[in-house]
């Protein structure tokens, strides 16, 4: 039994195009199916999270990521009696739009599409889900239910929700996601802000001693260093994060279950009627995660080994796309048609976003692979 606040599948806002309801499934399960059959997921795997793929076997990348979220996502679910499925299916879809190379390659592709409405990476996890996947003979895309679509959608612009329909109305509305969104939402954050330290250590770019600076990751690791003296190198770097993400969840669920029972919700309704989302973090975790966010960013993302594999990755992501606007001959039959198909509708911007679809669903290597062979450069390594 999910409580009164959580989603319903049997309440389901639907799907674009009408489906008879599945046999076996909820409507959540099968969406979570559907993710998981998709190709953008298999895809995942060859996508960069902060460390390209080929650096080593034990980072993570989108894919191990995407697991992470979702086994943090429906910890939470289950404890505070909201829907699992449905969780699940957001966690699992969230970064389906992400470009190859991590942020480098989203940022570099925005950039390449100012003149064409920008490109963003949460509004093309959405364009996957529906309509650049193609399994189905009904529909184009995943035809997922609102409700994921929803949780898929983290952050809108006003002028793109415009553009969104029903899904869109909550940026100008001004109101709430289901509380499966807001929680998968903050699953993401504690998932790459534990997982980020621990690949962080593991390549040297951060040390154990710059992470003690860090008072809540200081914290727990002395706890464990009282408890378990011997303990050292990786082994202590583990046990010190598994603790931390344990404090997280539980200062996530304890401080949520709070205040969804001060607001007095009792219906999906009322949670969307929010002027603040109630999946929440306590005050003083709340400015405890934003430390340690501060710290990955100064000394881990803008660190001068990845800055500069991120400038290499963003050359690769601008002059294939240069390549592709100056020439649509060089795009693959499939994504020639969408081209030309766009073009009709929204001229030399419609061309781009067939362009930006194209970029933005390859992985790091099949990137780089298609850069070696346009610029002769097939040894090309970020
Ligand atoms: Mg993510």
């Amino acid at each position: 039994m999910t409580a009164a606040y959580a989603a319903q599948p049997e309440l389901t806002r639907g799907r674009r195009f009408p489906e008879a309801a599945p046999a076996y499934r909820s409507e959540f399960q099968r969406d979570r199916d559907r993710v998981i059959h998709s190709k953008a997921f298999r895809r995942l795997e060859y996508k960069t999270q902060v460390f390209v793929n080929h650096e080593g076997d034990l980072y993570r990348t989108r894919l191990t990521h995407s697991l992470e979220v979702a086994q943090i996502a429906r910890t939470v679910a289950r404890s505070m009696g909201l829907n699992e499925d449905l969780t699940e299916a957001i966690a699992l879809a969230h970064d389906l739009g992400h470009t190859p190379f991590g942020h480098a390659g989203q940022d570099e592709l925005n950039v390449c599409m100012q003149a064409y409405g920008g490109f963003e990476h949460n509004l093309q996890s959405l364009r996957v889900v529906d309509c650049l996947e193609d399994s189905y003979a009904e529909f184009a895309g995943l035809n997922l239910t609102f409700e994921t679509r929803e949780g898929i959608l983290k952050h809108c612009a006003v002028k793109h929700a415009q553009q969104l329909g029903e899904v869109g109305k909550r940026f100008l509305q001004k109101t709430q996601a289901s509380l499966e969104a807001q929680l998968t939402n903050l699953a993401d954050e504690i998932a790459y802000n534990n997982h980020d330290i621990e690949d962080g250590l593991r390549s040297g770019l951060i040390s154990l001693e710059q992470m003690q600076q860090v008072p809540v990751f200081a914290q727990q690791y002395d706890l464990v260093l009282q408890k378990y003296p011997q303990l050292e190198g990786r082994s202590l770097v583990r046990e010190t994060l598994r603790r931390l993400i344990s404090t997280m969840v539980v200062d996530l669920i304890e401080t949520s279950q709070a205040a969804i029972v001060a607001s007095g919700v009792q219906t999906l309704e009322e949670v969307r009627q929010q002027a603040q989302p109630l999946i929440q973090y306590s005050a003083a975790m709340w400015v405890a995660k934003n430390e340690l966010k501060r710290f990955l960013r100064e000394n881990l993302y803008f660190h001068p080994t990845v800055y500069r594999m991120s400038w290499r990755a963003q050359r690769v992501v601008r002059e294939l796309f240069q390549a592709y606007l100056q020439d649509s001959r060089l795009l693959p039959p499939k994504y020639q048609a969408f081209a030309k198909q766009y073009e009709q509708t929204a001229g030399e911007a419609g061309r781009a976003r067939a362009i930006a679809d194209y970029i933005a669903g390859m992985t790091d290597r099949y990137a780089l692979k298609q850069y070696g062979e346009l610029f002769d450069m097939d040894r090309v390594r970020l």
